[in-house]
């Protein structure tokens, strides 16, 4: 079969043997793959200076074999290096959730193409960021809008079991079913403690329905307001290791950096 080109944001990196690489994508053509980066590990000439997380790259890929789902890297470009996380130890951690989630919470080979773009809007907003609120607020946007992108967009227009609409003076919580719960029902589906749901601060739910459904050009613009950081980030990174099943360190690492440095 002939080679694909495809295009793709390094996930993660794993040395085989002494000088080949095994390289996660999540490529737009082909959703994410593993591919063999034959010497990749010391090729100076071939792909030198290409394979670091984060890095956006162009790339000839030949198709796997029959029984195996290993595709083979046979030319490679760089697209976008993202150098400035590179800059600020700061805005590395608080990017790492970006390919983290790419990793570990998407299926094999099933494209998505606006997920791909809120990456690397993500990216670049990430690595221009000069102080932590505007890293956490570029974090929490992407947290938020990746599970509109990913089928599982929090609901926050209205209580999510009856219905109730929000804003009518009565306090709704957020809660890890998926959005908004009103005291009501929140009662009766936790009637142990209340271990699954932050106050939901009208600012907070703001910001969220936007990042849910701006334009991602828009999504630049949008911040959350001060104070409402570390909550929607616990809260998000939270829900986030519901849908994912499965620990998420990047993802903790880089909130409890920012819980901290905020
Ligand atoms: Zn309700």
């Amino acid at each position: 079969m002939e080679p694909r080109r495809a295009r793709g944001l390094i996930l993660r990196l794993r040395g085989l043997g002494e000088s080949d690489l095994l390289v996660d994508m999540f490529t737009r053509e082909l959703g994410r793959v593993t591919a063999l980066a034959k010497g990749g590990k010391r090729s100076r000439k071939r792909f030198f200076g290409l394979f670091l997380l984060g890095h956006y790259l162009d790339m000839q890929l030949a198709p796997p074999q029959k029984g195996s789902d290993l595709w083979r890297l046979e030319t490679a470009s760089l697209l976008a290096s993202h150098l400035g996380l590179r800059q600020d130890f700061r805005r590395f951690l608080a990017a790492a959730p970006v390919w983290e989630l790419l990793l570990r919470a998407t299926a094999a080979q099933d494209p998505n193409p606006l997920g791909l773009d809120l990456a690397l809007t993500t990216l670049a907003r990430l690595e221009r960021a000069a102080d932590p609120p505007e890293l956490a607020s570029g974090l929490m946007i992407y947290l938020a809008r990746l599970l509109v992108e990913m089928g599982y967009g929090l609901s926050l227009g209205a209580c999510l079991i009856c219905g109730k609409p929000g804003g009518q003076g009565e306090s709704m919580r957020l809660s890890l079913a998926g959005g908004l719960v009103c005291q009501a029902c929140l009662r009766e589906i936790n009637q142990g403690g209340d271990e699954s749901c932050c106050d939901a601060r009208a600012g907070l739910v703001k910001g969220l329905e936007a990042a849910q459904s701006l334009e991602l050009a828009a999504l630049q613009r949008l911040k959350f307001a001060a104070g409402l950081h570390r909550q929607g980030l616990a809260f998000l990174a939270e829900f986030w290791r519901k849908v994912a099943g499965r620990d998420l360190p990047s993802l903790d690492l880089a909130q409890s950096l920012l819980s901290n440095i905020l």
